[in-house]
């Protein structure tokens, strides 16, 4: 047997090793179909976001992947229907914590509302807890104002696409319940951006113009 002889014959056997698999399934994985969201490839920029739409979850205890468990048995293949949740201190999420959920990461349309050209173009934030009984912690409001300023800026978000998840038309929810106090956020946005703007003082001195709190 020549050299080339040997590396066809070679090539044959793993030719008919490999075919010889070819109709064997893969191994069905025994964990129900709602252990791990779908994978989806890195996104190659962000979308063009318009609307903020905030939420509470209803419960007064939660994490990430506590509700991601509980969408994802809800049937939403893509988990955690938000984009970003915000923690009141329990289930080891801090108070005031922002994490972000994996449709933030992946810039997937949201889950969160019942429209699905609403959740396209609107980024879900959710704040851990039943604002119908209590009300967000001072954390909380400061964390989803710097959270708000930082979208408004990035998508040029106005003020007036800022809602409460049942303000939007077509959606039947009393979400985010009746004690989020909008007038909190309208302040603790403005407080955020006076934060922001006070290390600035130097180059504001020197001419440059001051940033606009209403893109
Ligand atoms: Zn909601």
């Amino acid at each position: 047997m020549n050299f080339l002889t040997a590396l066809t014959s070679l090539a044959f056997a793993a030719w008919i090793g490999e075919s010889a698999f070819a109709g064997v399934a893969p191994a069905r994985p025994s964990a129900p179909f709602y252990s791990a969201p779908v994978p989806v490839p890195e996104p190659k920029g962000f979308r063009e976001w318009r609307y903020l739409v905030i939420h509470h979850s209803g419960s007064s205890v939660g994490n990430v992947a506590m509700l991601q468990a509980e969408h994802l048995r809800r049937g939403m293949e893509n988990g955690l229907a938000y984009h970003f949740l915000i923690g009141n201190g329990s289930a080891g999420l801090r108070d005031g914590e922002v994490a972000e959920g994996r449709r933030w990461r992946y810039q997937l349309q949201g889950g969160h509302t019942h429209q699905p050209e609403l959740n396209e173009v609107g980024i879900g934030i959710c704040l851990v807890g039943n604002f119908n009984r209590t009300s967000p912690t001072d954390a909380q409001w400061r964390a989803l104002a710097q959270l708000a300023l930082r979208l408004q800026r990035e998508f040029n978000i106005p003020d007036d696409h800022i809602h409460g998840h049942g303000q939007y038309f077509g959606e039947d929810s009393d979400c985010p319940g009746k004690n989020f106090a909008w007038e909190r956020l309208w302040k603790a946005m403005d407080a955020a951006f006076e934060r922001e703007r006070t290390p600035q003082s130097d180059r504001l001195a020197s001419g440059a113009t001051p940033p606009s709190r209403q893109p």
